[in-house]
């Protein structure tokens, strides 16, 4: 294969640096040099990109979502009338939807059972496309409690070290515990704490064991305070956060996935749409205190990486980049919020030695798009601006991908 130059491009590197007129130098998997037209000459035979008017970035990164879920109003419903082996069909169609939209990871959070490592296995063997995949297999959860649907639910310390390394053996990349009440199950508040303090530790324990982490979805303020205290590495949603959970938060570097689009896309929805009433109910109560926490946790210097929570209700795969959308809005600068969804992102799930920075070394995932996402962060969800998706530094995605199957 020879080396793939881009030059004259926009290059944002994931570092917080921009340089207007770069070149990247793309060799095998590898990004080969990285920097200013001046700095980095072409060898001789590259293939060559002219990037003028285009931005490259690294391959964005979505740490939660669920490719089991189709964001279909009633999830719930959804999953009870699919076989296991649909599911994973559609499963593989969210993922080509994932790595269409830019996005060349994804840290998947819960799903119905193992086969999302069969999806992965396939996607890492180039069967099918996709993002690669860090997946957590089945949630943990509590007897009856939030996300049983794709979890499994334990009672006491035993059973949760059981469950977990149930999921570490069939090839969870984490594990993902349930540290509060949530909107879509039935029957459980956000503000409770679910999982005791022993049990959350448990699984802290049994995942560190096998050099995982632990990401613990959590609402409400003491289920944060529970989890962190547990050791857990991150805060799914913290939607309802209190100051004496952000300073918790701050005090441990544990990271905070908003995950802004999985409210507002369910709260956005009019009655007879075919979600639950108790869900919509639910989401629109919380979604002006999840703006709220989201900006204290922003001002506060929590940190913070991306999440949409894909395939709830509404929130589509391939439209994960609604969420920097949000977090601007919300007031993060653009260049804030691509740093949460490449290096930041990364750096949560544990593989920032390999992508979310374009530097020399790490492996090539780019995301080549027409126009500059520092000036309209909109730009990253308009799929006709998507020119070109690298991963592992070959063209999967957009219309370089096409050109460079037809040569
Ligand atoms: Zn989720």
């Amino acid at each position: 294969m020879p080396m793939i130059a881009i030059s004259h491009v926009r290059l944002i590197d994931g570092t917080g640096q921009v340089t207007e007129r770069a070149t990247v130098l793309v060799r095998h998997a590898k990004i080969q040099a990285a920097g200013s037209v001046r700095q980095v000459s072409v060898p001789h035979g590259a293939l060559r990109i002219n990037g003028r008017g285009l931005t490259v970035l690294p391959g964005l990164i979505d740490c939660h979502v669920h490719l089991c879920l189709g964001g279909e109003a009633d999830v719930v419903a959804a999953l009870e009338q699919d076989s296991p082996a649909l599911t994973l069909l559609k499963s593989s169609r969210h993922a080509r939807q994932t790595i269409e939209a830019g996005f060349t990871t994804v840290r998947d959070v819960g799903s119905r059972d193992h086969s999302i490592f069969a999806l992965q296995r396939s996607i890492d063997q180039s069967l099918l496309p996709g993002p690669r995949i860090v997946g957590s297999g089945l949630a943990i959860c509590m007897v009856g409690g939030h996300a049983r649907f794709i979890g499994r639910e334990a009672s006491g310390v035993e059973q949760v070290r059981a469950i977990a390394r149930e999921q570490l053996a069939a090839g969870a990349g984490l594990i993902k515990v349930i540290a509060s009440g949530g909107v879509l199950t039935p029957g459980t508040s956000p503000d409770q704490a679910q999982m005791t303090m022993e049990e959350l530790t448990a699984a802290v324990e049994t995942a560190r064991a096998s050099g995982k982490k632990v990401a613990a979805h959590s609402h409400g303020s003491a289920g944060i305070k529970q989890a962190v205290s547990a050791g857990v590495h991150s805060i799914e949603h913290a939607t309802l956060l209190d100051d004496e959970a952000g300073g918790l938060l701050k005090r441990h570097g544990v990271y905070v996935v908003p995950t802004l689009s999985a409210l507002a896309t369910t709260a956005a929805t009019r009655r007879g749409c075919g979600i639950p009433d108790s869900v919509r109910d639910k989401a629109k109560a919380m979604t002006k205190r999840h703006q709220r926490s989201f900006q204290q946790a922003h001002t506060g210097g929590l940190r913070i990486a991306m999440g949409t929570d894909a395939g709830t209700p509404f929130n589509y795969h391939g439209e994960n980049a609604q969420e920097l959308e949000r977090m601007v809005a919300f007031g993060m600068s653009p260049m804030e919020a691509i740093l949460a969804s490449t290096s930041e992102a990364a750096r949560l799930i544990g593989i920032e030695g390999s992508v979310g920075t374009v530097e020399p070394g790490k492996l090539a995932d780019l995301l080549l798009v027409e126009g500059n996402p520092l000036r309209k962060i909109e730009i990253l969800r308009d799929r006709s601006r998507i020119v070109g998706v690298m991963k592992d530094g070959v063209f999967v995605a957009g219309p370089l991908a096409a050109k460079s199957r037809a040569s």
